[in-house]
Formats: structure tokens, C-alpha cells, sequence
């Protein structure tokens, strides 16, 4: 038991601490289990630890089958950087007044060997939103230069003021520091209401860490921040579809009249499209006037997954799949953001899902992205309707990787000069 992973627990104050004699518990979907040491790896720098309210942490007695409630200790999870996939989470009993938890993924975390761990792995190594690469003073500087040449532009006033500098989005910040992929939001509506959205939530949820742009913009304005981005920056992308927005295929009229201008102009850069997947004419219409590449984000590979979670208004799952059919067919590079979620996303049904989704629709990358949600919420959500067999995350990365050798994994978008 001494070399055993340890449970890490709080007080009602906050303090984190780790607990000698017992082994730490961990979850995934509702099943308990102990945390393995092969699954461990040194808690990723500029991981937070968070502790969660009205939710005893479980752990487990020496020898012991079931796990035990310690009561009067808060659970801990840590919240992962950008490129690591979780494998299970933090395992608790919820009391009955907990509320509910804002939006993060609630990953396992333990002590081992003298440090804090995590059951992980780094699917993208990246650098382009590792904090140590942002400098917040160069930040407002450059957002002030921008705003002071293009001080009717909109959308620069919403990346600059909003994404970059109260949100601290990463792509928004890379945006003012012209270098990698870049955000364009266009949409203020949506197609689905997702159960976790991040940019709308109803008042009696959890509050969305980013609200919807509210207005839209014009080509000049896109033109504006697109072409110099394009024609300077390193690996230089532009996205469509972001956290601050719905869905950007609602506005594809305007999507295309904008890449339309920008490849009159330069033909450098990628220029990206991030979407629900919900509308397979739209995406073939964005192809033809010069996308690169697209990513469709979706919870599960089956439709009974997906529907309670995305709860899409006027479009099927159908139309997701066949959204990436469309990109693939017209020679775009077609990715997955696989919302995933220990305990639905390794289930056996789920991956033999992925595995024909993949096969159908020739997708060349799996974004494997933390599901940011209240564990015991999607639980519900979903109706806890799949009863078949837990692979587990780690297995069926492997699993996934040995019947597609050739698919790029991975958490955020390569720009064309990595993929053509
Ligand atoms: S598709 Fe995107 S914008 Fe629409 S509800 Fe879901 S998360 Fe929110």
C-alpha cells in the first residue's frame, strides 16, 4: 500500500493535501476504481487543482474492493492544459445540496512517488497554447495598435477587448501576436444547444466562460484582420468557428464571400472552418470557394449519444456524418474535435462507432479534446443508455491507433503544411 497512488483531498478552506494509508479511487461514467500506477504521469505544468463542493472524495481501505466515502473531505480533480487527454476522473460521492459544476473536465488526481499525478496522455506537443509563450504586457500592446489603425473594425474590438484580453483565449491572443491559427466568429446563433456550450448557457445552469458575439461583421472587417494575418504570420491559419460564437455554417453566405476576397488577394495561410457539421450543402458551397480543412465537433459517433448531448434543432447526426463525407469528397482535410469523456467515450460500442465513422467518412485526424462538463449532468444527459463494456481511454487510444495507423491524433488544427 505505501507505494500505492494516494488520494488527494481538501479541506473546507481549500487546502490540498494528500492522505497516507489509503489508495486513491478514480472514475469513469459511474464506475469506481482504483487508480493504476501505469496510467500515471506527472500532474502537466500549468494543470489546475481544483476542489469540488458538496462532493466527498472516494478512496479505498488496504485490501479493500469497494471505496469509502471520507467524509469531511472535499474530492480534488485537476483541470488539464490544451494537448492532454484525460483517461478517468475524479471519483466522489455528490451530496445532495452540491451544485452544479462550471464547465471543466474533472480529472483523477493523486500523490505518487512524491508528486502529484494524473491517469493522461499528451496527444499533441504543439506549443501554441502553452502560457509560457504568451507575455500579457506585448498582448495590450498590440491589441491597442490595432485597435488605434482599425478603430471601426468590430471584430477587432471583439478579439482584442473580449477573446484575447478578458478571456484569454490563446488562438484570439496568437491572433494579436500574428503568428499560428487565428479566430474569425461570424455567428450568432445556433443550430444545436449543446448540454456544455460554452458561449450560451440558460441562467439556472452554470455560467458559459465566454458569451456570443453580437454583431455581424462585414467582409471589410474580416478582410482586415484575415489578409495580414495570412500574408505574415508563421504557419499562418484563419478559423471560423469559435467559442465566442454559434454555429458558423448559419452564416456561410458570408463565410464565402469572404474567402472568396481573401484568395483574390494571397493564396498563403490555411483558412479553416470549426462546426457542428449540421449543414453537408453549406460545407460542400465553403469548399468550392477555397477552404482548406474542417473540424466537426461531436460527443459520440452514435446518434443515441449525440442527440440527448447536442440536442440539434434542425438537423439529424445523419447530417454530421454526412457533412464529413462532403469534405472528404471534396479533398478537404476533415478532422474530429472528439468531445471525449471517460466512461462513454471507451465504451465497445462507442469505439466500434469511431471506428466505422472514421473508416465511412475518411477523416484523417482525432482531436481528442476533454469533455469540460459536470461528470453527474452528461451522466443524466445521456440517460446512462450504453451498457456495454469499458475499454478504457488508454486501451482504446491504442486500439484506435493500431486499426488506423495513418490517422493523425492530436488536440489542435495543423495548419496545410503539415498535412499536404
Ligand atoms: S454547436 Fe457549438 S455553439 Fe452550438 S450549442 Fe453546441 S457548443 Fe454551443
Amino acid at each position: 500500500m505505501s507505494s500505492a497512488p494516494r488520494p488527494v483531498v481538501a479541506n473546507a478552506a481549500g487546502e490540498i493535501t494528500d492522505v497516507a494509508g489509503l489508495r486513491a479511487a478514480a472514475r469513469a461514467g459511474d464506475d469506481v476504481f482504483p487508480l493504476e500506477p501505469d496510467d500515471l504521469v506527472p500532474l502537466p505544468d500549468s494543470s489546475r487543482l481544483m476542489f469540488l463542493p458538496g462532493r466527498t472524495p472516494l478512496a479505498y481501505e488496504r485490501g479493500a474492493s469497494t471505496p469509502e466515502a471520507l467524509d469531511g473531505a472535499l474530492a480534488v480533480a485537476a483541470f488539464l492544459p490544451p494537448g492532454w487527454t484525460a483517461f478517468s476522473l475524479s471519483a466522489f460521492r455528490r451530496e445532495t445540496d452540491a451544485p452544479l459544476l462550471p464547465l471543466y473536465a474533472y480529472t483523477a488526481v493523486c500523490w505518487h512517488k512524491g508528486r502529484f499525478c494524473v491517469p493522461a496522455r499528451r496527444v499533441d506537443d504543439d506549443p501554441k497554447h502553452d502560457p509560457e509563450s504568451f507575455s500579457t504586457a506585448e498582448i495590450e500592446k498590440r491589441v491597442a495598435e490595432l485597435r488605434a489603425r482599425f478603430p471601426h473594425n468590430r471584430l477587432i474590438a471583439h478579439h482584442g477587448t473580449r477573446c484575447a484580453l478578458e478571456w484569454g483565449c490563446p488562438n484570439a491572443q496568437n491572433l494579436f501576436l500574428q503568428r499560428w491559427e487565428a479566430p474569425i466568429a461570424v455567428s450568432r446563433a445556433c443550430n444545436a444547444v449543446c448540454l456544455a456550450c460554452i458561449s450560451e448557457q440558460p441562467g439556472d445552469t452554470v455560467p458559459s466562460p465566454q458569451t456570443r458575439i453580437e454583431f455581424l461583421p462585414t467582409v471589410e472587417e474580416i478582410l482586415e484582420i484575415a489578409l495580414p494575418h495570412l500574408e505574415n504570420a508563421p504557419r499562418a491559419m484563419i478559423s471560423f468557428g469559435q467559442g465566442c460564437e454559434g454555429e458558423p455554417l448559419l452564416q456561410a453566405e458570408l463565410i464565402d464571400r469572404a474567402i472568396r476576397a481573401i484568395r483574390a488577394v494571397t493564396s498563403r495561410g490555411t483558412l479553416h472552418l470549426n462546426t457542428n457539421g449540421s449543414r453537408p450543402d453549406a460545407v460542400e458551397k465553403l469548399a468550392d470557394a477555397g477552404l482548406d480543412s474542417v473540424r466537426v465537433s461531436l460527443n459520440s459517433a452514435r446518434a443515441e449519444a449525440y442527440t440527448p448531448y447536442y440536442r440539434p434543432r434542425t438537423y439529424a447526426f445523419a447530417d454530421v456524418t454526412a457533412s464529413l463525407r462532403a469534405a472528404r469528397a471534396k479533398g478537404l482535410f476533415s478532422s474530429l474535435n472528439y468531445l471525449s469523456f471517460p466512461g462513454v467515450t471507451d465504451r465497445v460500442d462507442e469505439a466500434e462507432a469511431l471506428e466505422r465513422l472514421v473508416r465511412e467518412t475518411g477523416v484523417r485526424m482525432i482531436q481528442w479534446r476533454n469533455l469540460n462538463v459536470d461528470p453527474d449532468w452528461y451522466a443524466d444527459a445521456l440517460g446512462r443508455e450504453s451498457r456495454s463494456p469499458r475499454l478504457g481511454m488508454s486501451a482504446l487510444l491504442d486500439r484506435v491507433r493500431t486499426a488506423f495507423p495513418e490517422l493523425r491524433f492530436g488536440y489542435f488544427n495543423p495548419p496545410a503544411e503539415d498535412w499536404r
